[in-house]
C-alpha cells in the first residue's frame, strides 16, 4: 500500500511560497510560520514537532466522531475501487447517494423527507438562497425575493454565503452583502442586551424580524436564516423566550424559515438536529461539517415537504447543482459517519451524559473574575471572558485578550477557538469526561494567565 504524504523538512518555507489560507493575514502568518499538522487519533492531534493537542474543537467544528476511525476509510476505499465518480445530473444517481438522502430524512423532523446534495455548507447556502426564491416564484409570488438575515452570523464564504453572513468585515471585501439581504441583530444578550433581562432581550431581537417583514412588505420577503447556536460568531445560545417567538413569526407571515444546521446538525446538541432541539421545523436546512465529520467533503439542503412539494409538481428544471453533488464516495463516507453516530449513541451521550458534563464544568468557570457568563448546549459552549463582572465591561481590544488566552490554551496541548474575547469548545462527540477537565482546567489556567498579564485592559 502506498504510504500517506508525510511532512518533509522545509515544508513550512514551502507553505509561505506557495500556500494562501483561508481567513487569514499571510504577512504575519508567514512571518509566524504555519502549524504543520501530520496525524491524528481520537480526539488529539499531533504536528510535525511530534507536540500533541487535544482537540477541543474538532478540527473546525466537524469531526464528530473523531480521528482514525478505519470503517470509514475501509468504506471509501471500498467505494472508490467500485465506483469512484458518477454524477446525478441526467437522470442518474448512485446508491450511496440515495441511501445517504434516505438516512438524513430519517433523523430530521417528520416533514423534511428530501436532499439537495452540495460540497460544503457555502454552497449549500447558495442553494437554498436560490431554491427559496424559485419556491415564491413558481408559486407566482413575483415579489418575494428579500431574505433576512441576522449580524454577526455566519453561513459561508461563497458570494451568497458571505452575503448572508453578518460580518461586517466580509461584507467590506468584495461589495457585499448583494442585493435583497437584510440583517436584523443576533439575540446576544451578554454584549447587547443592556438593562434587559435575557428572556425580554430575546422578545426584542426575535421582534426585530417582524419589524423587518413589516418594513420590507410580507408581499416582498421570502425566508428568514439563522443558526438555531450562532457558531463562528462565538457561539451565541439565544435566551429560551428567542427561538418561539421566530417561529410563530415566520408562520404568522408564511415565510421560509431557513434553519443553518451546518454545525447543529449531527449530534453537537445531544439531538440529531439543531431544530429538534429548539422544538420547531425548519422549511429550508443547510448541512455540512458533521455530516461526514468531516472526512471528505459533503453538505447539502434539507427540503421540507412544503418547499419539495412545488419544486417536483410546479417548478420543472432547477438549473442548479454541482459537478460533485452527491459524489459517491463522500457519500458513502457519511452513511458509514452517521452509522458509527447511532450504533455508538453518540447524540444521547452528549444529551445525556457528556454534555450536562460540559455545562457544569464551564459552571464550575464562573467564579473566576474574568468570566463573564460560561454557556453550552450539548458539546458547544463558550465562555465569555470580560473585564469587569459587575458592569459586563469588555477589554480594550477583545480580539487580542481572546486570541492571547487562545495561544495560552494551545501551548499547553489543548486546541481552542476564540472569537473576539469568548472562547469556544466544540470537541468530537466522543470526547470523554477527563478529556473535559484537562481542556476547561487548561482555559482555567489560561484566564489566570490573562489576570497576571492583563496591562490595563
Ligand atoms: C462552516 C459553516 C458554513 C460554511 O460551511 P463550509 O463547508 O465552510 O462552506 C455555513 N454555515 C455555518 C453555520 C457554518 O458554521
Amino acid at each position: 500500500m502506498n504510504k500517506p504524504v508525510t511532512a518533509v523538512s522545509n515544508l513550512g518555507a514551502i507553505d509561505a511560497a506557495h500556500h494562501l489560507h483561508p481567513f487569514s493575514d499571510m504577512k504575519k502568518l508567514n512571518a509566524a510560520g504555519t502549524k504543520i499538522i501530520t496525524r491524528a487519533e481520537g480526539v488529539h492531534i499531533w504536528d510535525a514537532t511530534g507536540k500533541q493537542y487535544l482537540d477541543a474543537f474538532a478540527g473546525l467544528w466537524c469531526v464528530n466522531v473523531g480521528y482514525g476511525r478505519k470503517s470509514i476509510a475501509d468504506v471509501v476505499h471500498a467505494q472508490m475501487l467500485e465506483l469512484p465518480y458518477y454524477n446525478t445530473f441526467f437522470g442518474t444517481t448512485t446508491p450511496p447517494t440515495t441511501l445517504l438522502a434516505q438516512k438524513i430524512a430519517e433523523k430530521t423532523g417528520p416533514k423534511l423527507n428530501r436532499v439537495f446534495f452540495s460540497n460544503s455548507g457555502s454552497e449549500a447556502s447558495d442553494t437554498w438562497f436560490r431554491m427559496a426564491r424559485v419556491y415564491w416564484k413558481a408559486l407566482g409570488h413575483e415579489t418575494k425575493t428579500q431574505v433576512i438575515a441576522r449580524k454577526n452570523a455566519y453561513h459561508g464564504s461563497t458570494v451568497a454565503g458571505a452575503s448572508l453572513g453578518g460580518m461586517k468585515w466580509m461584507h467590506e471585501q468584495g461589495n457585499l452583502p448583494i442585493e435583497g439581504i437584510h440583517h436584523i441583530n443576533q439575540p446576544y444578550w451578554y454584549a447587547e442586551g443592556g438593562d434587559l433581562s435575557p428572556e425580554d432581550f430575546g422578545i426584542k431581537v426575535a421582534r426585530e424580524l417582524e419589524e423587518k417583514i413589516l418594513e420590507l412588505g410580507e408581499e416582498n420577503v421570502a425566508a428568514f436564516v439563522a443558526e438555531p447556536i450562532q457558531g463562528a460568531g462565538g457561539v451565541i445560545v439565544p435566551p429560551s423566550t428567542y427561538w418561539p417567538e421566530i417561529k410563530r413569526i415566520c408562520a404568522k407571515y408564511q415565510i421560509l424559515l431557513v434553519a443553518d444546521e451546518v454545525i447543529s446538525g449531527f449530534g453537537r446538541l445531544g439531538s440529531w438536529f439543531g431544530h429538534q432541539h429548539y422544538d420547531f421545523e425548519p422549511d429550508l436546512a443547510p448541512i455540512a461539517k458533521g455530516l461526514s465529520s468531516g472526512y471528505l467533503p459533503i453538505g447539502g439542503v434539507l427540503v421540507s415537504d412544503r418547499v419539495a412539494e412545488v419544486m417536483v409538481n410546479e417548478l420543472g428544471d432547477f438549473y442548479h447543482g454541482y459537478t460533485y453533488s452527491g459524489h459517491p464516495v463522500a457519500a458513502a463516507a457519511a452513511l458509514e459517519n452517521i452509522r458509527i453516530i447511532e450504533e455508538e449513541g453518540l447524540v444521547e451521550r452528549v444529551r445525556d451524559d457528556t454534555g450536562p458534563y460540559l455545562a457544569q464544568a464551564l459552571a464550575s468557570l464562573s467564579d473566576h473574575e474574568l468570566v463573564g457568563e460560561a454557556v453550552s448546549v450539548g458539546l458547544m459552549g463558550a465562555v465569555q471572558i470580560t473585564a469587569d463582572k459587575a458592569t459586563r465591561r469588555r477589554f480594550k481590544k477583545p480580539d487580542d485578550t481572546g486570541t492571547a488566552v487562545r495561544n495560552q490554551c494551545v501551548d499547553a496541548g489543548v486546541v481552542l477557538r476564540a472569537t473576539g474575547d469568548r472562547m469556544l469548545f466544540s470537541p468530537p462527540l466522543i470526547i470523554e469526561r477527563s478529556q473535559i477537565d484537562q481542556a476547561v482546567d487548561t482555559l482555567r489556567n489560561g484566564l489566570d494567565w490573562l489576570k497576571d498579564n492583563r496591562g490595563e485592559g
